[in-house]
């Protein structure tokens, strides 16, 4: 079935675009957390990072980039939270890879990514960076 983000970039359903390119669309989120709340999109659909093909990946990141100057010089936040909700476990909703571009205001009652979790390892950092190490 066509993902929703995919109709929307295909204009099936509506959307509030603030940039496209040939590769990337990048639109309004209907629910913002702050005002200028956008999400990028790779015109090639994906669900996670780990399924976009590679030659999809700079030209993603560069509208992230460009995305996030555009808001900058349109409405001078603060800062910037940008990230990405990769599986359910994470809060995805939608499967289709998104990279929100959330401005930030200083004293907007938001927190850092740090905020997100809080489930430190019980292993020491030695022995998880190994275990790690050794799947690559
Ligand atoms: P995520 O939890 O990262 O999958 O976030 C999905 C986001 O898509 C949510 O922030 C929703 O508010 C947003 N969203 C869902 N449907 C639409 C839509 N039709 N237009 C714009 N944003 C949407």
């Amino acid at each position: 079935m066509t993902s929703l983000f995919t109709r929307i970039i295909n204009g099936e359903i509506p959307s509030h675009r603030v940039y496209e390119d040939e590769l990337t669309y990048a639109f309004l989120d209907i629910n913002p957390r702050a005002p200028g709340h956008a999400m990028v999109v790779s015109r090639t659909h994906s669900e996670t990072l780990l399924d976009l093909p590679d030659e999809a990946l700079a030209p993603l990141f560069e509208g992230v980039k460009t995305v996030t100057a555009v808001l900058e010089r349109a409405l001078a936040p603060d800062g910037f939270t940008i990230g990405i909700n990769h599986g359910k476990a994470s809060g995805q909703a939608v499967d289709h890879l998104h990279v929100h571009v959330i401005p930030r205001f200083t004293g907007d009652g938001g927190g850092s990514i740090h905020s997100v979790v809080s489930n430190p390892p019980k292993e020491a950092l030695e022995e998880m960076a190994a275990r790690i190490r050794k799947a690559q």
